[in-house]
């Protein structure tokens, strides 16, 4: 299906208003309306070609948050209506080592990011929340709360998980000393969540 997006076309273009192709919606894939998408420093990157892996036209945003406007056949988890959100991957083999322990990252065979990525179904190039939809598996939705503010979610998709993941990973608790390396657009969140140590303890 056909979607609105802001596209690079090129490296040293500005994104522009267009139009893209994704896949048609499959029976273990979500179709979410997006309300927001976060910009992290990686899409200026690639939409700039600035890691030498760009392919062109690019859809950047990976900290996408929105609306289930669909679901296909298979899926369990979601209903239409529910707010969800989208991070840095939408698939991967789900079989490997990794896979089975829930760290895709890892994956053996590698995970498909969220976009400049390489659809599974379609082989064509995956693309991003700066568009007015997004498929994607089941799996690599998350659910969102309806009680919080929608546009500052949309940043937890990657800064926060990021700095979040090492804080949980060494087991952080009130009282512990942690060291942030940088207070940029990362950093600062890494701050924010260990000054609420309590906060990190209660859910481990
Ligand atoms: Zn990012
Ligand atoms: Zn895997």
């Amino acid at each position: 299906m056909k979607i609105n997006a802001l596209v690079a076309a090129q490296a040293i273009q500005p994104l522009r208003a267009g139009q893209v192709e994704i896949r048609d919606l499959q029976a273990n894939d979500v179709m979410i309306e997006v309300l927001y998408c976060g910009v992290c420093h990686s899409d200026l990157h690639m939409a700039r070609n600035e890691w030498g892996v760009s392919r062109y036209p690019l859809v950047p945003g990976h900290e996408i948050v929105g609306r289930v406007a669909a679901v296909g056949d298979n899926v369990t988890q979601f209903t239409v209506g529910q707010t969800v959100g989208v991070a840095v991957m939408v698939d991967a083999c789900g079989q490997c080592h990794f896979c089975q322990q829930q760290e895709e990252q890892y994956c053996e065979v590698d995970f498909t990011p969220t976009y400049n990525g390489i659809d599974k179904y379609t082989g064509a190039s995956t693309f991003g929340g700066y568009a007015g939809e997004v498929i994607t598996d089941q799996n690599f939705v998350v659910s969102l709360p309806d009680n919080l503010a929608l546009n500052a979610v949309a940043p937890l998709l990657c800064a926060g998980v990021t700095v979040w993941s090492p804080l949980r990973h060494f087991n952080f608790k009130a009282g512990d000393r942690v060291g942030v390396v940088a207070l940029g657009g990362l950093g600062h969140m890494a701050v924010k969540l260990a000054s609420r140590g309590h906060f990190i303890y209660h859910l481990t």
